[in-house]
């Protein structure tokens, strides 16, 4: 539940209301929004709601107690009704403008990852990305090169200005890879490892949670919000394809998931075409549609010679597509940031007190 507080409500009050969550067992998380303060009440409630509701409501400074139904809190827009807005370096995430992250998939030298890192800065990249760890389905495929990639990762970032975004799989490699990298990823085949989403939730890097291939936007939603109760609010989601009896394409690109989110949460989303349909040529048609349905940006793979890369071969982009596929999406971008959401949506969200449709433009 959310205990909504009264705009004029003092330190005190609001402090009076957090000690007495915490006399009933629970948590409280607050957010403190433009205008007023709301404290999400995390835990095991139970039977106790009517109880609560009652006890919690006749607090000074407290003006109404909402019952959630939906089982994820912290990431609902009814918690934040602002987008969250991630600044890392010079890239800012979910204010309204694209975030193009791109690279490789592996690092795979430095020579490699310099020419990538240059060419995507000079087009207007936002993030620069390379897999150190790999997740591959074959272990005898290339693991990728561990922290000799970290270290060329952080070189490529002296070098351009760029934020660097790479993988990590398990909780022993957190604090190496976040020593090195601006944010965390977490993969798709890592998105219920709870252990590690509650590690990374304990650093001071933003994470982008990739969907994993067969979890529905309830449990994708649940796993960021292991991330945020354990202290990282800076959250991105990042769609990457759901697997589906499609075989032409690598997974099916969910893109209805796109504005659903930005419904249901104020977190950034990002759309990953790469991982996705895993064909180079499909990347360039579902990163603008993307962008169309208002995505906050998108990841893309780009190699010097795709044809030669160590991974996903088939699906990276060459440096000239990375540079048309800019020139075409940036003008995508401009068109769909003026546009104004569904007014039935719209209207629909208004009672949750959020912006709906594509109104977060
Ligand atoms: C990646 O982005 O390098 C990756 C492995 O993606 P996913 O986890 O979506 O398969
Ligand atoms: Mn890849």
């Amino acid at each position: 539940m959310f205990v909504v507080m009264a705009k004029t409500a003092s330190e005190a009050e609001i402090l009076g209301v957090k000690s007495q969550i915490l006399a009933e067992g629970l948590t409280p998380y607050d957010h403190v929004g433009a205008e007023r303060v709301v404290i999400a009440v995390v835990g095991e409630i139970g039977g106790r709601k009517p109880v609560l509701v009652d006890r919690l409501g006749a607090l000074a400074g407290v003006e109404t107690v909402t019952p959630i139904s939906r089982p994820f809190k912290l990431t609902s827009r009814e918690f934040r009704p602002e987008d969250t807005v991630i600044r890392v370096l010079d890239a800012v995430i979910g204010d309204g403008s694209l975030t193009m992250m791109a690279g490789p998939c592996s690092v795979e030298s430095r020579d490699q990852l310099f020419e990538t890192a240059d060419v995507v800065k000079d087009a207007g990249a936002t993030v620069l990305r390379g897999g150190a760890f790999k997740p591959r389905t074959s272990p005898y495929a290339f693991q990728g090169l561990g922290v000799e990639a970290l270290r060329y990762l952080a070189e490529a970032r002296d070098r351009t200005g760029l934020p660097i975004i790479t993988e990590v799989m398990e909780p022993s490699q957190v604090d190496i890879v976040a020593e090195y990298a601006d944010i965390l990823q977490i993969g798709t085949r890592n998105m219920q490892n709870y252990s590690l989403l509650r590690d990374v939730g304990r650093v001071a890097r933003p994470v982008m949670l990739k969907r994993g291939y067969g979890a529905t936007i309830e449990e994708w939603l649940m796993a960021a919000e292991y991330i945020i109760s354990s202290g990282n609010p800076n959250v991105i989601l990042c769609e990457r394809g759901i697997r589906t009896f499609e075989t032409y394409t690598r997974n099916t690109m969910d893109l209805s998931a796109v504005p659903l989110l930005h419904h249901l949460t104020h977190l950034p989303v990002i759309v990953d075409p790469s991982h996705a349909t895993g064909k180079r040529w499909l990347v360039k048609p579902l990163a603008i549609g993307g962008v169309a349905v208002g995505a906050d940006g998108v990841m893309v793979e780009v190699h010097p010679t795709p044809d030669q890369a160590l991974s996903d071969a088939e699906q990276q982009l060459t440096l000239d597509q990375f540079r048309d596929l800019m020139a075409d999406i940036v003008p995508v971008h401009e068109h769909v940031r003026g546009l104004h959401g569904d007014p039935v949506e719209a209207g629909a969200a208004a009672s949750v007190g959020a912006g709906g449709g594509l109104a977060k433009h």
